[in-house]
């Protein structure tokens, strides 16, 4: 057995930057574990210089991301080349194991459920993790209480840190605690979905947890699950109402007739190959799902807002030269199709204001920054009765005619809403 001060060895992980004091907090946890259990070995964390990632969707103003790399020294690989890799948790409801990892499991095949190959004991496992061996790529499946045997300490570290790293949404908060305590809710896959779109305007403004936690607003996730399993609970008289009429609104939308359900369920197959997609392949091809799962299968709404982004985009005619009308001017009666709405968070407290993008039948591009939510979703053909030129912009090698004092109705609906 090599100990972990001969087989020095660091991983750095990209770190959101208002999560540094969570993984700090963590590795003093797993370091106080460690010296409890008379392990001499610790972890050791490095802090590096932040550095901004940029979100860009073409013609939308970039989302600025900073992150903090942060290098720790890996005590938990004690026991040779044998490294943490992923940890699976069970869904007792559908009955199949989700993955979460910060890395791509490249050549794993999962074994049979519930096996421990360290022990050799076969039993229903909650949680179970998996180790890979750097220097011949073999993985093993490991129980929870033989992983601190085998790789001399838990891993309950490394969940706050890939987190944010697997993809759409994944909910650490449902891999740290979503474990036993709330296995016995079901919730139906098509509810699921349906009430993800209706409390997401459409999945315009869908809150993943690492918006909530930048913006401080509530994940998507979490008000499907209150809506879902805690509506009664809720103390605000209008809260609990908003969450009814969501309830019943999601609930008419999953009973129509070519529901947007199914076109979120297809956009499946745009996903890249990956644990992310494998996770909700799995989920989806069941009915059911338990409550730990509810998160996973509820950010497919952002993935099929992508793909319709996408779509609309293909499908626009590319944008012309020139603007319509002066400044000031007004402008009736223009066909036009959404290439996108997307809310703005205002930076002076003011709130939110959503930002729709036009393109006229004309070839024109034009911008509206709405006060509040319109009615009009991606790839809508919308007839514009008037509105009034802002300014003439340039964005992105673009020419934009801002408008204001908009009126508009919708001609035809890319999407069936309820
Ligand atoms: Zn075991």
């Amino acid at each position: 057995m090599t100990s972990a001060s001969e087989t020095v060895s660091s991983v750095t992980y990209d770190v959101p930057a208002y999560h540094v004091d969570m993984v700090c907090a963590a590795v003093d946890k797993a370091n106080r574990r460690l010296a409890r259990s008379d392990n001499p070995d610790r972890f050791t964390m490095c802090v590096g210089a932040a550095f901004a990632v940029r979100d860009r969707t073409p013609g939308f103003p970039t989302m600025v991301r900073e992150y903090v790399p942060v290098t720790l020294n890996t005590p938990i690989i004690s026991v040779g080349p044998w490294m943490f890799a992923a940890t699976r948790r069970y869904d007792p409801v559908a009955q199949v194991y989700v993955t979460f990892t910060h890395t791509s499991l490249t050549g794993y095949t999962p074994p049979e459920d519930g096996i421990c190959q360290h022990c050799g004991v076969r039993r229903a496992r909650t949680v179970v993790h998996i180790v890979r061996n750097t220097d011949t790529g073999e993985y093993r499946q490991v129980g929870s209480s033989c992983l601190e045997m085998f790789l001399g300490v838990q891993p309950m570290t490394w969940p706050l840190l890939f987190a944010h790293k697997i993809g759409e949404d994944i909910d650490d908060a449902e891999l740290r605690f979503g474990g036993a305590g709330v296995g016995t809710d079901i919730a139906e896959v098509r509810e699921v979905i349906a009430l993800a779109w209706v409390l997401s305007d459409r999945g315009t403004d869908y809150v993943t947890r690492e918006v909530a936690d930048f913006r401080r607003r509530v994940a998507t996730a979490d008000v499907v699950k209150t809506a879902l399993f805690r509506a009664h609970t809720v103390r605000d008289g209008s809260e609990r109402r908003g969450l009814r009429e969501a309830m019943q609104a999601a609930g008419r939308l999953a009973g129509a007739p070519d529901n947007v359900v199914d076109e979120i369920l297809a956009s499946i197959s745009t996903l890249p190959e990956g644990t992310y997609y494998d996770n909700v392949s799995q989920l989806t091809g069941r009915d059911y799902v338990g409550a730990g799962s509810v998160g996973l299968v509820a950010s497919l709404v952002t993935v099929y807002a992508r793909a319709l982004r996408r779509r609309a985009a293909e499908a626009a005619d590319p944008a012309v030269a020139g603007y319509l009308g002066e400044p000031k001017e007004l402008l009736t009666g223009i066909e036009a199709t959404v290439l996108g709405v997307r809310p703005i968070d205002s930076d002076f407290g003011s709130g939110t204001s959503w930002l729709i993008k036009f393109r006229a039948d004309s070839g024109h591009t034009l911008t509206w920054f709405a006060s509040r939510r319109q009615e009009v979703a991606t790839g809508d053909r919308v007839h514009i009765t008037r509105a009034r030129v802002k300014s003439h912009n340039r964005y992105d090698g673009i020419d934009e005619t801002a408008i204001k004092l908009v009126k508009l109705t919708t001609l035809s609906s890319a999407q069936q809403t309820a």
